[in-house]
């Protein structure tokens, strides 16, 4: 089994596998080749690859030379132009989303696999990448946040007088909500959060949040633990509450998602106005719409004294623990396929393989996905 790990394009930071991850496969015999530099913004040389047992190649010899490719982001036009039908296709690519893409995978006849669509079922959980990144996004929201706004995030009783905690609101309780959640309570702040899935209540309160319920939330329960859509009746309601914590908040941040779907929009221009100037704002949910109107995607923009930030990515600037956690979900799933003599087997009757897997043959095959694009 050959595997080549290319090198990302663009402001990514991140390599889908370090060293280390490297080594782990080398050790069972698969031969890897990495592209030349792939793992600088991250911090690993290709000595380092080299010393893992690795081969550093161009991108060229990495594609043509490996059964089976590995990324983060999806294969750039020219990546896309030097791969051959046939080979396996690893990475993350939002195939819910990105129709037109998948479209021309499947065209192209790769076999492919995006780990953000990867089964949320407890034997997946070390593979998903998802909960890594929303981990470090969660993290890093909340560092980025108290770095921003005009005051500190503790409570502190001075000689010169006494600082009150800074009052956070966090929009989603999911994995990056809750990491969200954690974070502030560490550094002190009071924090509020509001979330449709009752299910997550103790969670939040368990880490030090006052879990704020709006009534009438529809929980589907058949929706695999995420959230769905919500009445207009109950949107409004929540719109309601939220705007009264929000103008009370010096941050507010927001990581409410429904998978395959735009982003609920939960923080109107009205309510951002009414908010403290100086207050903050950071948006998690930035890449697919926003919770809060006015957000831009990739982007800081100061609105009536309100900063509000606009980064869904923030494990590109971690990028070497972040790797190391995508790495580890990589191995975890390549587990599934290679053996321990480095043999590969696709087994399709395992449920992660299936669920994992977008295009196979020429066709479609992820089932949730198909039904997406038949709606
Ligand atoms: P997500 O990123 O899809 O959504 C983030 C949060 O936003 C969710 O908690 C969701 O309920 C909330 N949300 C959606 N609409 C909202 C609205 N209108 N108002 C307020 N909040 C709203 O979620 P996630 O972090 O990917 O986690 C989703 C679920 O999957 C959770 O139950 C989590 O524990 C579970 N999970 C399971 C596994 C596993 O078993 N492998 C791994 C990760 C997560």
């Amino acid at each position: 089994m050959v595997i080549g790990v290319l090198k990302e394009a663009g402001s990514e930071k991140r390599v889908a596998l370090l060293p280390e991850a490297v080594m782990t496969l080398t050790k069972i015999s698969v031969t890897v080749m990495v592209e030349k530099d792939a793992g600088l913004k991250a911090f690993a040389a290709n000595a380092d690859y080299e010393a893992a047992g690795a081969k550093i190649a161009s991108k060229s010899e990495v594609i043509s030379g490996s059964e089976m490719l590995i990324k983060i982001n999806p294969l750039t036009d020219e990546e896309f132009q030097l791969i051959n039908s046939g080979k396996i296709f690893l990475a993350q690519f939002n195939p819910l989303m990105n129709h037109q893409l998948v479209k021309k995978i499947a065209e192209k006849n790769l076999t492919s696999f995006s780990l953000d669509v990867i089964p949320r079922t407890s034997r997946a959980q070390a593979m998903d990448i998802l909960s890594s990144m929303a981990t470090v996004n969660g993290y890093k929201a909340v560092l980025t946040a108290a770095n921003s706004i005009p005051k500190f995030f503790p409570m502190f009783m001075t000689a010169a007088g006494t600082i009150t905690p800074a009052k956070v609101l966090i929009l989603g309780a999911g994995v990056a909500g809750l990491q969200a959640i954690a974070t502030s309570r560490k550094l002190g702040a009071v924090v509020q959060v509001f979330d449709v899935r009752a299910a997550v209540k103790e969670e939040v309160i368990g880490l030090g949040g006052k879990f704020v319920e709006v009534e009438g939330a529809v929980d589907d329960k058949s929706a695999g633990g995420y959230a769905v859509e919500q009445t207009e009746e109950f949107k409004k309601r929540q719109a309601e509450a939220i705007h009264n914590h929000a103008i009370k908040s010096d941050v507010v941040l927001c990581t409410a998602q429904i998978p395959g779907k735009k982003a609920p929009l939960l923080l109107k221009k009205e309510t951002v106005e009414s908010m403290k100037p100086g207050a903050v704002i950071v948006d998690l949910a930035a890449s697919t719409g926003g919770n809060c109107e006015l957000t831009k995607d990739g982007e800081t923009i100061v609105h009536n004294g309100v900063t509000i930030i606009g980064n869904s990515n923030f494990a590109i600037d971690m990028p070497s623990d972040a790797s190391k956690m995508f790495g580890k979900n990589i191995l975890n799933f390549l587990n599934l396929m290679i053996n321990n003599k480095g043999e590969f087997n696709l087994n399709w009757e395992d449920d992660i393989i299936k669920g994992t897997c977008v295009t196979h043959n020429r066709e479609i095959v992820h089932e949730r996905l198909k039904s997406l694009i038949n709606q």
